[in-house]
């Protein structure tokens, strides 16, 4: 089922975990009607600047899927209101930057960012909530949340963290 221009429901609904251990992950009309808002409030304009395909790690979430992956069952993800992504060869940092500076979100968090494992570490994590956006910035280290994001390097016109 597509959602928006780029983006179906099944990559929302797909789950290695849920797969493996044989749980249903499948959004009802509640949810999608929230992923289809996050698809064109968030998703479709990253896609727009990057021009690039955008992976999606984790969307939907299931209360038995939270369970199973020791994620909150009151998590953004079990509404269908939040969605963690990258794309290939771009820093997460930078994505989030964009993400902070160019859009209207919920929650924005860059999950598991450690600086000394490069551009490629961790991913962005990204809710949408069409009754009211909080606009609250974190960073995960895997530990610690801290507000706001990681100060950016620029070397040539290129982040470079
Ligand atoms: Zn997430």
């Amino acid at each position: 089922m597509q959602l928006s221009k780029h983006f179906k429901l099944e990559e929302f609904e797909k789950s290695s975990t849920a797969i493996r251990l044989g749980i249903t992950n499948k959004a009802g009309s509640g949810e999608i009607k929230n992923l289809t808002d996050l698809c064109y409030g968030v998703l479709e304009l990253v896609r727009a600047k990057f021009d690039k395909p955008i992976i999606i790690t984790s969307g939907y979430r299931s209360e038995e899927l939270c369970v199973a992956i020791k994620s909150s069952k009151t998590s953004q993800h079990t509404k269908g209101q939040a969605v963690d992504f990258e794309i290939a060869g771009i820093s997460n940092l930078e994505l989030a930057l964009w993400v902070q500076n160019n859009v209207d979100f919920d929650q924005l968090i860059l999950e598991y960012w450690k600086e000394d494992e490069g551009a490629n570490s961790g991913w962005v994590h990204c809710s949408f909530n069409q009754e009211s956006n909080r606009k609250q910035v974190l960073t995960f280290d895997g530990k610690n949340y801290i507000n706001g994001l990681p100060e950016a390097k620029w070397s040539g016109g290129k982040l470079t963290n």
